[in-house]
C-alpha cells in the first residue's frame, strides 16, 4: 500500500531544499528556556533546517505523551507528519528543537518527497534578520500534545499553545 501525502507541486520533489541549513545560535531566553537565533539574513520561504528526530508510530507517540504528563515535562518537540509517522526530536533532535513556538511565527513546516522519502523542513515565512528569534508554531496538526501557557509575546498570541 502507498500511503499519498499532499505535497503536490513538483517542484517539491529534490532534494535541494535540504542542502545548506542556515547558520542559527542557540540562545538562552527570559521565559522560553532555550530558543534558536539567525546568524545570518534568511530570505523568505528559503530553508532554514531540516526537522530531525526518531520517527515513531501513533501508539508510541500516546506513550510518550502520557510520560511526559506523568513528569509535567513541557518540552514538547514532537511533530505529527501522518497517522502512524510522528518525529519526535527530544532524543535525536537536531538544533530544531531549540525553535520555540509562537502564534506568529516566523517559519513554518513543510513536508517533502525527497527520494520517496517524507522528509520535514523548516522554511522561513517572511524575511528574518540576523539575530532574531527563531519560531514556527507547533500546532502543525490541531489538539496534538499537551496544552501549555504561549509566552511568545505577539500582540494576537492565543494565551496558550
Ligand atoms: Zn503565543
Amino acid at each position: 500500500m502507498t500511503q499519498h501525502v499532499k505535497v503536490v507541486p513538483a517542484v517539491k520533489c529534490s532534494n535541494k531544499p535540504f542542502r545548506r541549513e542556515k547558520r542559527i545560535n542557540i540562545v538562552k531566553t527570559e521565559k522560553c528556556g532555550w530558543g534558536a537565533t539567525a546568524l545570518e539574513t534568511i530570505e523568505k520561504d528559503d530553508f532554514v533546517i531540516e526537522f530531525v528526530g526518531e520517527v515513531i508510530d501513533n501508539a508510541m507517540c500516546e506513550d510518550r505523551l502520557q510520560d511526559m504528563r506523568q513528569r509535567r515535562d513541557q518540552n514538547f518537540y514532537m511533530c505529527k507528519v501522518s497517522k502512524d509517522f510522528v518525529i519526535d526530536a527530544t532524543f535525536r533532535g537536531n538544533a530544531c528543537r531549540f525553535f520555540n513556538h509562537s502564534c506568529e511565527p516566523n517559519c513554518r513546516l513543510e513536508k517533502w518527497q525527497v527520494k520517496g522519502k517524507t522528509r520535514l523542513g523548516v522554511f522561513a515565512s517572511q524575511t528574518i534578520k540576523v539575530g532574531m528569534p527563531l519560531t514556527y508554531n507547533y500546532r502543525f496538526s490541531p489538539s496534538f500534545g499537551p496544552e501549555k501557557e504561549c509566552f511568545c509575546g505577539v500582540p494576537n498570541c492565543r494565551g496558550k499553545l
